[in-house]
């Protein structure tokens, strides 16, 4: 199959979160498995260009009644396959794309133009195509960012009269990665999508007299999915739907969930500077006394260390586990004895909050900031990983820390409850440690709980721990599903 991915994030280029991790790696995996796969995303101001190729000619894209241009690049994805490259467009608009951050900056978290600028890299996909000459089987949209894209396949390209021909038996298939982000803005920008006011109602895009991006494209799209089976339930409950419960009850016949992989050849114990198994643990005391010594703590193999690596948003659960004056990190630090080490970046308050803590606290040690050695340092050293999540699509971090013998204490949410299984005291079963309401005292108690087993039960810690590094989150377990899910699509709509 030809597949495109649409997207506005793929590691190493450019990324905010666990899209841009998803999106490189099932291109990888779907390669290997013989499909033709091509990735299309912005070229930011921070990707170099001196190291991509550029095509020749500029590319004309149709959007608000003209046409606008467009450069593009073009490079092979790092990490694929010679056999097998990932080809990877980078469209090059000066004033869309030519500056710092990719939705936003601090400054301005969200670019008043977002809606002009994602429209148009939408609309420019199709256009790369015919340049291309190369038509997909599946245009695979992600988020927000890209939903327009179903949205034109099918209210301005397939089968649509009077449209260029090339799109006539492709299909789209739209990924949530975080419904929390629907792309709602006011109707203005409408007009600068090209399509008709009808599109407007027939598409779905109306939301209280605003746009809705996300929304048209979830009412377009051929099939939707989201990134685990569970937060594919939840998403259809008035508690996790952001509003769009009903859209996605609407549509739970064409709507399921695939659980993300993670990459194994980066998150691998057996790959690290110190590697090691569920056999030989011994390069991971190794590894827990480097973080130890990276955060300025004491040495002491005796105590466990709670790892947490977060952006700092109230997504995360960190209300509740450093709010000033009711979070629950200062009793877990001063009442159990345990070592407490975060990597994190995000809100304002957040981030002054855990500094504060950590200036008081000898047990807690923080680095507020973004880093990916960092990152691994954690969650081979530790010896459990916390996530309180208030929602997680899917979720990353617990799979890491699975696989690195890191127990995850999680709240049981979304794609948390697909990978974690819960410990049992009585027989010692389980992957790591959950709890279900999101409260300051539910986060004490569950962090408190998997202390209790660390200094009572080790026998069940060291079994969990076997447990939890046999289990299979490779990309080609997912890859698989997404083909399925593409073929089951053609057919479909295809007749
Ligand atoms: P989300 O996409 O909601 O942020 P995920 O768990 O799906 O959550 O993915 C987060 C990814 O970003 C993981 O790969 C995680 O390790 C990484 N990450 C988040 N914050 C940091 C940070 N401060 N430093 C390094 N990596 C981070």
């Amino acid at each position: 199959m030809k597949i495109l991915m649409v997207c506005s994030e793929a590691v190493p280029f450019a990324k905010t979160g666990g899209l841009a991790d998803m999106v490189s790696a099932l291109s990888i995996s779907l390669a290997r498995l013989g499909h033709d796969v091509k990735i299309v995303l912005p070229r930011y101001y921070s990707i170099d260009r001196g190291k991509l190729k550029l095509l020749p000619g500029a590319l004309g894209v149709p959007v608000g009644g003209g046409e606008e241009w467009c450069g593009v690049y073009s490079t092979v994805l790092p990490g694929s396959d010679k056999k097998s490259p990932v080809d990877v467009y980078l469209i090059d608009h000066e004033i869309y794309f030519g500056r710092d951050g990719i939705y936003g900056t601090s400054v301005e978290p969200d670019f008043l133009d977002n809606p002009r600028r994602f429209t148009f890299f939408s609309r420019a996909a199709f256009q790369l195509c015919r340049k291309l000459g190369w038509f997909p089987d599946v245009l695979h949209a992600h988020d927000w960012m890209s939903a327009l894209v179903p949205v034109y396949l099918k209210f301005a390209e397939r089968g649509v009269p009077g449209s260029a021909p090339g799109f006539e038996k492709t299909v789209s298939i739209l990924t949530i990665h975080n419904l929390g982000y629907q792309g709602i803005y006011s109707k203005g920008c409408y007009n600068y999508t090209g399509l008709g006011w009808d599109v407007f109602y027939k598409a779905g895009f109306e939301d209280w007299s605003m746009v809705n991006f996300l929304k048209a494209g979830l009412y377009s799209a051929d099939k939707l999915n989201t990134v685990s089976p569970n937060y594919a339930e939840e998403t259809k409950t008035a508690q996790n739907g952001f509003r769009l419960d009903g859209v996605l009850r609407y549509r739970s016949a064409d709507y399921s969930g695939i659980l993300n992989g993670i990459d194994t050849n980066v998150w691998n114990p057996q790959k690290d500077k110190v590697p090691f198994s569920a056999k030989d643990m011994s390069g991971k005391a190794l590894a827990k006394a480097e973080l130890q010594r990276r955060f300025g703590l004491p040495e002491d193999p005796e105590v466990p260390v709670v790892g947490m690596i977060t952006r700092l948003t109230e997504q995360k659960g960190v209300w509740e586990l450093f709010g000033a004056g009711h979070g629950s990190a200062w009793s877990i630090c001063t009442e159990m004895r345990l070592q407490f080490v975060l990597l994190g970046s995000g809100d304002a308050w957040c981030e002054n909050e855990v500094r504060n803590l950590a200036s008081r606290l000898p047990n807690l040690k923080a680095h507020i900031g973004y880093s990916e050695e960092l990152s691994h340092i954690i969650e081979a050293g530790s010896d459990f990983f916390l996530m309180p999540s208030r929602y997680e699509p899917c979720g990353l971090n617990q799979m890491y820390s699975l696989v690195y013998g890191t127990l995850p204490i999680v709240r049981r949410t979304g794609g948390l409850a697909d990978t974690v299984e819960n410990y049992d005291e009585e027989t010692g079963a389980g992957t790591g440690f959950m709890f279900d309401q999101l409260t300051p005292r539910a986060i004490y108690d569950t962090v408190g709980w998997a202390v209790w087993a660390w200094y009572n039960h080790p026998e069940h810690i060291a079994a969990m721990r076997e447990r939890a590094m046999g289990l299979d989150f490779s990309w080609e377990r997912s890859a698989g599903k997404y083909v399925e899910l593409y073929e089951k699509t053609c057919k479909q709509v295809r007749g």
